[in-house]
């Protein structure tokens, strides 16, 4: 099998969807990243695919309120989910986006894990507390990329995540970690996580939204 590292690396852009049906067919295995924008989203998926230009694709005008997708093997996919927060977007785009994301996020059924990047200096806004209510609702692992950790010092930075950490220990499914695309800092921990929800059966099914139980299980919800 390849290492976790070439099959990253084999990342191709698929599409944008505007809306859930304009996805591809909700089979195999995704991985979502989301954030605020400015988080560094595209500079993380550009790092850990490492491909210089993946992500630029996200950030071209008319699709940064859109989900682009990657495909990885025909199984499995990463996404980029709508960055959130651009301060001048009219109200009605901001709801489109969050309505996206909303059905996104309740629906998808081949949703593994979620990659949650939050700027090392600013963790845990609004945005990602919101994001991670739904997650840990639905029993959804989310990874949390510290991200810009190049920009404080090795022993701030330490204590940030031991604050966030701290501050998240009642939940299993939610692990986290220092992340630099600048100085790759990492990006090894990153890759294992993704492996992990890529190749390995997950430890329990979701509960939530219908029907990952396995055969013949009530899940008593
Ligand atoms: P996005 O809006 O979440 O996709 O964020 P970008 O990846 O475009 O990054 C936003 C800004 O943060 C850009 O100016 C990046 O150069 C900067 N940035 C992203 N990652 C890092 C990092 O690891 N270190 C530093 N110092 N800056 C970063």
């Amino acid at each position: 099998m390849k290492s976790i590292n070439n099959f990253l690396h084999g990342a191709k852009f698929d599409k944008s969807a505007a809306k859930l049906n304009q996805l591809p067919a909700d089979e195999g295995i995704e991985v979502a990243f989301a954030g605020r924008s400015n988080a560094g989203k595209s500079s993380a998926l550009n790092t850990i695919t490492g491909q210089n230009k993946l992500a630029r694709i996200s950030k071209t005008p008319g699709r940064t309120q859109l989900i682009n997708l990657f495909t990885l093997d025909s199984e499995r996919r990463l996404v980029d989910l709508p960055g959130y927060g651009y301060a001048k977007v009219p109200e009605r785009v901001k709801q489109h986006w969050q309505q996206l994301l909303d059905s996104y996020l309740n629906q998808r059924v081949s949703l593994r894990g979620l990659i949650l990047l939050m700027d090392v200096r600013h963790p845990l806004k609004e945005f990602d507390q919101i994001m991670l209510e739904w997650a840990i609702h639905r029993d959804m692992p989310v990874h949390i990329l510290l991200t810009k950790a190049d920009k404080l010092k090795n022993g701030p930075a330490r204590n940030t995540l031991l604050t966030v950490q701290k501050e998240l220990a009642e939940y299993q499914n939610i692990s986290l970690q220092l992340f630099s695309s600048h100085k790759k800092q990492g990006l090894a921990e990153a890759h294992r996580k993704l492996e992990q929800w890529f190749f390995e059966a997950p430890k329990k099914s979701p509960l939530s939204n219908g029907g990952l139980t396995e055969e013949g299980q009530d899940s008593g919800n």
